[in-house]
């Protein structure tokens, strides 16, 4: 009997739910139920630093909104849990260590500065500066460096030259020198695992058959053949899907587009068209249909017909598609309802309440006073900045600059965007409240709004930073020339900001 198919996601839950992630979930989806097998969840959270549960939380609610359902997760449960890195971590030292004894890994002592000179001095004599098995210490000097507790990782063997062949369902033999790869860290210093070394054994103890991610994994990959190799385990199947794209070609970044799937819910989208645009990227259904449904999908899957074309995700082509979705799917009475559901309900609008209430006298007065939380991009024109106090350079700064100090920004709370700006604010030597003015502008249509930290905060991460885009568009943007200048403003801003 031939092997269940077990395909998988693995989200680390370190930001905003990512289309990308939405994307290869839906493949790996797609993948397993044309084959009557599973679909596994799994957090990949063995980055303590950086992973948060209101990240896992996004991440699940954003697959389960569009209709991405699991199988086995950290929320459902199934036979391999649990499903999530951090609830699994007492299991991989002990792997780590077993590669160790056969061999095939050894402790380092190194720091990371003693790495970073051996780098250099590598550099400089003409060598491959790469972290390699030499600097594996003799027995009896690594018992005597554990029993002194000195730190320590233990790092994987890869073979110094040669060719690795990795065998790819999308593109066939790739092939990648060995030269070119690092003595990978399997096990940390604080005992905690890489993703390297947890996403093998998790993959294997979980049965996955097929791992199905983005083609940002390749360089990863002949360290996970090895790994299954040492280990004596059979391997998945590799594929690699393309890259999703903004539409200058280059790698889709929140710098240039909205990537969180909150966003486009937040912005009124139907799931249904979110899955259909993503399920296009990079593949085409054998009839070619632009507009096909998910369980269509499903049906008429077939790896295959993907192409490797980076597939250009552009925010247009989805809306044009929303609204064919809109007009041929909903009947009057679900197009109600989809509404009422999508916003105004009591979710979404209790949080407006308290910055709503004081300012009213009759219930009409409330539609004008939050029509921007509703809203896409505002009607905005330069016009709309002629009450900033500033010069048209300096707003636009102050915008530009808020931008980019907001998409560094990993805990979006009122505080935080408050103390970005106002960070921003003191070393550019501007009081606060024109300093806010055209942030206000941007974010609410008007400088009269009520508390735009507030709005900001409910708005979320990729609406604030895509209006603050667009203002910056309508004011004209800088040239390429002052771009660069403007960039080299803010580096040095963001060491003044860190003194
Ligand atoms: N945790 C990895 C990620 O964040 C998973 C990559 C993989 O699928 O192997 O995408």
């Amino acid at each position: 009997m031939s092997q269940t198919v077990r395909t998988r996601i693995a989200p680390s839950p370190t930001g905003d739910p990512h289309v990308g992630t939405a994307y290869i979930a839906l493949f790996n989806m797609c993948f397993a139920r044309q084959h009557q097998g599973k679909f596994v969840l799994r957090i990949e959270d063995t980055d303590q630093a950086r992973s948060t549960p209101e990240s896992e939380k996004q991440i699940l609610d954003a697959l389960r909104w569009l209709g991405l359902d699991w199988d086995e997760g950290p929320d459902v449960g199934g036979e391999y849990g649990p499903y999530r890195q951090s609830e699994r971590k007492s299991d991989y030292k002990a792997y780590a260590e077993r590669l160790v004894e056969q061999g095939d890994a050894y402790y380092c002592f190194r720091t990371p500065e003693e790495l970073d000179l051996i780098r250099e001095e590598r550099k400089a004599a003409g060598l491959n500066p790469g972290i390699k098995g030499d600097l594996e210490l003799a027995a009896s000097e690594v018992s005597n460096k554990l029993a002194a507790g000195v730190p320590y990782v233990i790092r994987m063997k890869v073979p110094d030259d040669g060719v690795c062949v990795i065998d790819d369902l999308l593109r066939g033999r790739i092939e990648i020198d060995w030269s070119q790869v690092d003595c990978q860290i399997l096990l940390k210093s604080d005992g905690m695992p890489t993703y390297h070394l947890a996403n093998v054994v998790d993959d294997h103890l979980m049965k996955i058959t097929h791992v199905i991610r983005g083609e940002e994994w390749i360089n990863s990959a002949p360290k996970h053949q090895l790994l299954y190799q040492y280990f004596d385990w059979d391997m998945p199947q590799l594929c690699h899907m393309p890259l999703l794209r903004n539409p200058d070609k280059s790698k889709l970044s929140k710098r240039k587009n909205p990537t969180s799937v909150t966003y486009y819910e937040r912005m009124g989208f139907m799931p249904e068209a979110v899955v259909n645009y993503l399920g296009r990227m990079g593949w085409s259904m054998p009839d070619e249909s632009e507009k096909f449904s998910l369980d269509s999908m499903i049906k008429n899957f077939d790896l295959s017909r993907v192409s490797l074309g980076g597939p250009i995700f552009d925010v247009e082509k989805l809306s044009w598609l929303n609204g064919l979705w809109i007009r041929e799917d909903l009947s009057d009475e679900q197009f109600v309802q989809r509404v009422q559901e999508w916003s105004f309900n009591h979710e979404s609008f209790s949080p407006l309440v308290e910055h709503v209430k004081g300012r009213v006298e009759t219930f009409s007065d409330i539609a004008p006073l939050t029509s921007f939380m509703f809203a896409g991009m505002l009607p905005l024109t330069e016009e709309s900045f002629a009450g900033s106090k500033l010069d048209s350079d300096i707003l636009k700064r102050v915008l530009q600059f808020t931008l980019w100090r907001l998409e560094a920004q990993r805990h979006w709370t009122k505080e935080n965007i408050f103390a970005d700006v106002k960070a921003i604010s003191k070393v550019m030597d501007i009081k606060m409240g024109d300093f806010m003015q055209p942030i206000f502008v941007s974010i609410a249509g008007t400088p009269n709004s009520w508390s735009v930290m507030d709005s900001m905060a409910l708005l979320g991460p990729d609406m604030t930073r895509a209006r603050l885009r667009f203002a910056l568009n309508v004011l004209g943007g800088f040239s390429k020339k002052e771009a660069k200048r403007v960039d080299k403003e803010f580096n040095a801003m963001q060491a003044k900001i860190a003194d």
